[in-house]
């Protein structure tokens, strides 16, 4: 068995070993219901408690305007769907755009389904959203803007306080996917002038299953899940105080050392990028170059398919994506990769390797020292390729 070389932290984080001893008692002996008064129930509700003003603080919240929720998928779902029940009355019209993971995307095209219109802003070729096209689609109906904060496949980061202050003196909820980009990059809802924001534990090196929606006090949201009287009523169902713990204990660590872990990602990024770029022809990196989640590095090799680079890497213990992960495996190419105006026949040759915090340089040599190599033999086997008629 090859060392395996794991590139792929957009889709997960491996859960580090403190948040696991920081979990363990909450699991085994504090197994109380937190609703409960006895002891053991106290001790339950001490550490929810103890994670929502961590998870709070953190975030420039407070902590009553934390909900925890299984994951990432179910804040946007109840943020957006949440949102949209509650504003019924006010208005239909939503606003998002064409690069939302499908949390999102799906969730805005389920909508339309009951009467509500969405509108799928376009963005950039560097995937940017422009703060005037979402000024400019603004109707008298628009009850609520859902732009993500970074994207997870190309890693753009995008204009949120800029789109923040458009809509502060609207009554116009603004909710943001920061799945990406809570744990990597500072993240403070009132400077980014959001009312809703969504998280993810497992994507900061925290457990998988549970994630956080950030509700600006005073915002109407409709649950999704009624049955109880948890999280103020706005999300029922005992809470999952052993993940819960995790989640706060993995973003502190994470903030802890964001700055330190960023910069070192940042470099190892620069140069993954650089390199590739000079060393094999007809390849474009996708995303912005500089406005751009620390640990992504995206690009679009011409006349070949990404499923074939991802074995053929594989075979060399490197893990990495191609598209996002939940659209591998299907033949259409990812759907962001398309709102950024690349053809079909390119946009199917992508690759996405997302480094973490224990990613080395020597990783990173080992990728740029076997990439150009495997693209080449791919190229020389597809049909689309003939080298004789290639100006470089
Ligand atoms: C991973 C991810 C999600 C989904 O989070 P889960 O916790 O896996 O449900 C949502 N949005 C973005 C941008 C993501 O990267």
């Amino acid at each position: 068995m090859k060392p395996q070389i794991y590139l792929d932290h957009a889709a997960t984080t491996p859960m580090r070993r403190e948040v696991h001893e920081a979990m363990e008692p909450y699991l085994l002996e504090h197994y109380g219901n937190p609703s409960s008064i006895y002891e053991i129930g106290r001790q339950a509700r001490k550490a929810l408690d103890a994670s929502r003003d961590a998870v709070a603080e953190i975030l420039g919240a407070e902590a009553r305007e934390i909900v925890f929720t299984s994951g990432g998928s179910e804040a946007d779902n109840l943020a957006i769907k949440g949102a949209a029940l509650a504003q019924r009355g006010k208005g239909n019209h939503i606003i998002t755009s064409a690069i939302e993971h499908h949390a999102v995307y799906d969730t805005c095209r389920y909508l339309e389904k009951y009467g509500y219109n969405v509108t799928f802003l376009p963005v950039s070729a560097e995937g940017m959203v422009d703060p005037g096209s979402v000024a400019a689609a603004i109707r008298p109906e628009t009850i609520l803007v859902s732009i993500m904060h970074a994207n997870n496949e190309i890693g753009t980061i995008q204009p949120i306080a800029q789109i923040g202050n458009i809509l502060r003196e609207k009554s116009i909820l603004f909710h943001t996917d920061a799945v990406q980009t809570v744990g990597h990059v500072p993240v403070d809802v009132g400077e980014l002038g959001v009312d809703l924001l969504s998280l993810s534990g497992h994507k900061f090196y925290g457990p998988k299953g549970v994630g956080a929606l950030y509700i600006k006090k005073g915002t109407k949201i409709e649950p999704l899940i009624h049955g109880g009287a948890q999280e103020r009523q706005r999300r029922a169902g005992t809470e999952n105080v052993a993940g819960i713990v995790g989640l706060a204990t993995a973003l502190r660590l994470a903030v802890d050392e964001m700055e330190e872990t960023a910069a070192r990602q940042r470099d190892l990024r620069d140069r993954l990028i650089e390199d590739v770029l000079t060393t094999v022809p007809h390849t474009r990196l996708n995303g912005h170059r500089t406005q751009r989640l620390p640990g992504n590095v995206s690009f679009c090799f011409e006349y070949i398919e990404g499923e074939s680079l991802l074995l053929n890497l594989d075979m060399r213990g490197i893990a990495a994506s191609s598209g996002s992960a939940c659209t591998s495996g299907s033949l259409e190419p990812s759907h962001v990769l398309l709102a950024l105006g690349l053809p079909h026949e390119i946009a199917h040759g992508s690759l996405r390797l997302t480094l973490g915090r224990d990613t080395t340089k020597e990783d990173i040599d080992t990728v740029i020292d076997v990439l150009p190599g495997i693209v080449q033999r791919l190229r020389e086997m597809s049909p689309l390729y003939d080298a004789s008629t290639i100006i470089r």
